[in-house]
C-alpha cells in the first residue's frame, strides 16, 4: 500500500449528505472536515465555485492490486495448490460424501466446494441445488486521461463525489476516471459503454477545470451485491459442504485479506477471531443462512 488520502466533495446541494457520512462513528474517527479552500489546496483541479465544503481521509491508501494478486497466487502455488484455468464449471453432483465437478479442463473431486464465482454465484449454487441468494451485479466504468501538464497530480488525493456521481485519482503519471455507474447487468464480460464515459466527463468537467479530450484506455468491470449490500461468507444452510464467498461488492480486494481470513476459519468450523469481533464484526450479518425461507 502507499500513502494517497481521500478527499469526498459536495456542492452546496450535497451539504446534508456530507454532514450524513461524516457523522457515522467509523467514519467520524478516520476523516476531518474542510472547507472549500483546503479541499482546492488538495485538489487543485476542483472549480472554486463548485465545492461548498469536504470531508478528508488521510489515511486512504493506493492498493497494488498486481502485487496482491501475484502474493495471493505464490502462496497458493507454495503450498502445493495448482490453477487451472479455462476451466468453466458445467456440472456438480455429489458422490459417496464427496463432490464431482465437471470442467472444461476435466473432472475433478472435493471434499468441500467454496463458491466464489462472483457475478455467476447463483448459476453455480443451481448447480449445486442450493438457492440462489439473488445475487445481482452492477456494471462500472472506468477510463484514463492525461494528468494536466505541469501539475502536482500524482500528489492529489483520490476525490470523490459525496452522491458518488463520480471518482478520480491519479494513476501511474494519468488520471483514472469514473462515473461510479451501477447499471444492473447480466454475468458476462462487462464492456465500457461511450454513454457512461461521457456522463463521467460531464460530471468531472462540471466539478473541476479538467478539460478531457482524449480517453486514452477504457474498461468496465461487474461488483456484484445481494440486496443488503453485505457479503455473504459461510457454509449453505442446506446444501452439505457448499461454502459461499459471494456479494463482495465494490470491495473484494481490499477486504480479500480479511475475508479470507475469516473464510479459512469459517471452513475449518473455528471460532471467528477476537480482533474481528472487536472491529464490531456481526457473523449473521454475512451468513448465508439470512436467505433461508
Ligand atoms: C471499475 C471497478 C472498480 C473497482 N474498484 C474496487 C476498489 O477500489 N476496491 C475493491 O476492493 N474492489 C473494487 N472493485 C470490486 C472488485 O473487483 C470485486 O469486488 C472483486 O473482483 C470480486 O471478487 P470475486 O472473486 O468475488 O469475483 P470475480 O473477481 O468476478 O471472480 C469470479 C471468478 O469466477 C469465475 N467463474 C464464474 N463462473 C464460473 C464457472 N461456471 N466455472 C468456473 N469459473 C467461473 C470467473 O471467471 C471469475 O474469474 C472494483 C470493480 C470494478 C469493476
Amino acid at each position: 500500500m502507499s500513502p494517497r488520502g481521500t478527499l469526498y466533495v459536495a456542492n452546496a446541494q450535497q451539504l446534508g449528505a456530507l454532514n450524513e457520512f461524516a457523522s457515522l462513528p467509523d467514519v467520524a474517527a478516520g476523516t476531518r472536515q474542510l472547507e472549500a479552500s483546503a479541499a482546492h489546496a488538495l485538489s487543485p483541479c476542483l472549480r472554486g465555485d463548485y465545492v461548498a465544503a469536504a470531508l478528508y481521509e488521510p489515511d486512504a491508501c493506493d492498493l497494488d492490486v498486481h502485487a496482491l494478486h501475484q502474493g495471493y497466487l505464490r502462496r497458493l502455488r507454495d503450498r502445493g495448490g495448482k490453477v487451472v484455468n479455462n476451466a468453466g464449471v458445467t456440472a456438480l453432483r455429489r458422490r459417496d460424501g464427496a463432490w464431482i465437478i465437471t470442467t472444461d479442463a476435466g473432472t475433478f473431486s472435493a471434499r468441500t466446494i467454496i463458491n466464489a464465482a462472483g457475478a455467476w454465484v447463483d448459476e453455480i449454487a443451481v448447480l449445486a441445488g442450493a438457492a440462489p441468494i439473488g445475487i445481482q451485479p452492477l456494471r462500472r466504468t472506468a477510463f484514463m486521461v492525461d494528468a494536466p501538464t505541469n501539475s502536482d497530480a500524482d500528489r492529489w488525493p483520490m476525490t470523490i463525489d459525496i452522491d458518488e456521481q463520480f471518482y478520480f485519482k491519479p494513476d501511474a503519471g494519468r488520471l483514472l476516471l469514473s462515473p461510479a455507474d451501477e447499471t444492473p447487468s447480466t454475468p458476462c464480460d462487462a464492456w465500457p459503454e461511450d454513454m457512461d464515459i461521457a456522463i463521467a466527463v460531464d460530471r468531472i468537467e462540471q466539478a473541476t477545470t479538467l478539460s478531457i479530450t482524449h480517453v486514452q484506455q477504457k474498461w468496465a468491470g461487474l461488483r456484484s451485491f445481494v440486496e443488503d449490500r453485505s457479503p455473504v461468507v459461510g457454509y449453505d444452510p442446506k446444501v452439505e459442504d457448499f461454502f459461499w464467498i459471494a456479494a463482495l461488492g465494490g470491495y473484494g480486494i481490499q477486504t480479500a485479506p480479511a475475508v479470507g481470513r475469516l473464510a479459512a476459519l469459517l471452513l475449518r468450523h473455528q471460532p471467528v477471531a477476537d480482533d474481528m469481533l472487536e472491529l464490531g464484526l456481526d457473523i449473521s450479518s454475512i451468513a448465508p443462512q439470512r436467505f433461508a425461507s
